[in-house]
């Protein structure tokens, strides 16, 4: 009998190609709900605070990463909409739909009013003018969703 769990440097190894296309819908909970509701609908960035530890998260989430205390909708807070680019990349990639083909520009961008960074598309900046430390604005879709695509993407900010 094999062991298929012991080391194996003879053992022929395979890769397996496949596509795999999935559709899924999740409910965003309590206070994920308030923030896409209100990007969708007063293109507002909610933050949750944790008054504990006086953090305050975005995207927000029902539970503090440092002290595990459970955050609600009282701890809300609109934070942003301007922004500091906190690193930056352009993968050569092209993301499903409905994201841009590549080359695409991704940044972390950390809001004014939050203690950690999110993930957005940048654009209207060529990636050679890009620096840490730029300060960014949200551009935000003209009929948007209630998603994270309401924020159409960063680019530098017009202050
Ligand atoms: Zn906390």
């Amino acid at each position: 009998m094999t062991d298929i769990f012991a080391p194996s440097e003879k053992r022929d190894s395979f890769e397996v190609d496949q596509h795999i296309t999935a559709s899924s819908r999740y409910y965003a909970g309590r206070v994920g709900s308030r923030f896409f509701i209100a990007l969708r609908d007063e293109q507002k960035i909610l933050g949750s605070h944790c008054p504990k530890c006086n953090l305050t998260y975005w995207p927000p989430r029902n539970t503090c990463g440092r002290c595990f205390s459970q955050l609600s909708e009282s701890d809300l807070l609109e934070i942003g909409p301007l922004g500091t680019l906190e690193t930056f990349t352009s993968p050569n990639y092209t993301p499903p739909q409905p994201l841009p083909s590549a080359p695409v520009l991704y940044g972390i961008i950390k809001l004014d009013g939050a203690d950690t960074g999110m993930a957005h598309l940048l654009s209207e900046v060529d990636f050679e003018d890009l620096k840490i430390g730029l300060r960014m604005q949200p551009v935000f879709a003209e009929s948007p969703e209630a998603n994270i695509l309401a924020i159409r993407y960063f680019k530098p900010a017009q202050e």
